[in-house]
């Protein structure tokens, strides 16, 4: 009986014991020239890059304020951790200097709308009138997220909004949709007020749910992966997603205006895009993302600040990527 207790306990601290104890490292990849034969190494290096900024960075946070609506239980405990991961992480970038962040379940539905109309007026670059109802139409069909700023005061908000159903999943709990939605607003600084119709959709969703794994999960890789994948389990075992469907998807012939993605179910510019970031900051680390942005903001096209920061033509360069993410869908 002993010895069974023992083996047994033994068993259980193996299963326990994260896998990355026992793989050895994969190999770096260094550039879009080599990323193919080194994709084994994706995931882990683009995760273990954003891990090491994390660790080493102060966070760059402004004032935050928190408003949760009377009838509102908010969706998650971890907001600050998250929002502060997300800050150490892009440490060398502009942040908001003031954040609000707005919990409003279905019956402050209308509460949390003044809240918005109170923050944006009309300054947050797009109608914002109806945001709050559109997310949460009644009790069940509640669940969504947005981040916008106040482009004369700089400000920035984010707003929160889930079914209690909503509220109990993974995403929710670990406040991953809160890093996602505070990344948005770092972006947005970088870009200046320029036209996101010029940069591809799938570039500013998908890098923004690169962004809440790597963040939130940067001190277990195996926890990475998890949140990797449940994003990601629809590309899986499919044969559809071929590098000449892949191309098409990320180099639309028709351009980068986000029309150009109406026509593909809604999950792929987050899906497909997360895994298009991963192999970009495999090579470039988190920061090569965020300076796209900059770059953008400052005069550049997509095209040339892509190339200047993966030293390779966009062209050639999306090329590399539909077959890397082909090839490693299929494993
Ligand atoms: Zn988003």
């Amino acid at each position: 009986m002993r010895r069974f207790f023992v083996s047994f306990l033994a068993l259980t601290l193996l299963v326990s014991l994260p896998i990355s104890a026992f793989a050895a490292t994969p190999v770096q990849p260094t550039s879009l020239k080599d990323v193919q034969k080194k994709s084994q190494g994706i995931s882990y290096w683009s995760w273990k890059k954003a891990s090491e900024k994390i660790a080493q960075n102060q966070p760059k946070l402004g004032n935050i304020t928190t408003q949760i609506g009377t009838r509102t239980v908010p969706d998650t405990q971890r907001t600050s951790e998250a929002v502060n991961a997300v800050s150490r992480l892009y440490a060398n970038f502009e942040q908001p200097t003031e954040l609000v962040v707005i919990y409003a379940n279905y019956l402050d539905t209308e509460w949390g709308q003044s809240m918005i109309d109170r923050f944006c007026g009309r300054d947050c670059g797009y109608d914002t009138s109806s945001e709050a109802k559109n997310m949460c139409r009644s009790s069940q069909d509640c669940f969504g997220a947005f981040a916008a700023r106040n482009q004369r005061t700089g400000a920035a908000l984010m707003y929160q909004t889930a079914s209690d159903e909503g509220k109990r999943q993974p995403q929710r709990v670990a406040a991953t949709v809160e890093a996602h939605e505070y990344l948005h607003t770092i972006q947005d600084i970088a870009m200046k007020n320029s036209n996101y119709e010029q940069v591809p959709r799938w570039f500013v969703e998908g890098g923004a749910n690169w962004v809440q794994a790597a963040a939130v999960y940067s001190a277990s890789f195996s926890k990475y992966r998890s949140e990797r994948n449940r994003i990601a389990a629809e590309l899986f075992g499919s044969k559809m997603y071929t590098p000449k469907y892949l191309e098409d998807f990320l180099n639309p012939k028709s351009g980068f205006s986000w029309k150009s993605w109406d026509k593909y179910e809604h999950w792929r510019i987050y899906d497909i895009g997360m895994l298009a970031t991963e192999v970009m900051t495999s090579i470039g680390g988190p920061d090569s993302f965020m300076n796209v942005f900059s770059k953008i903001g400052q005069g550049k096209s997509f095209e040339e600040a892509f190339e200047s920061e993966y030293s390779m033509s966009w062209k050639q360069g999306v090329k590399v990527i539909s077959r890397v993410i082909a090839s490693n869908l299929k494993q």
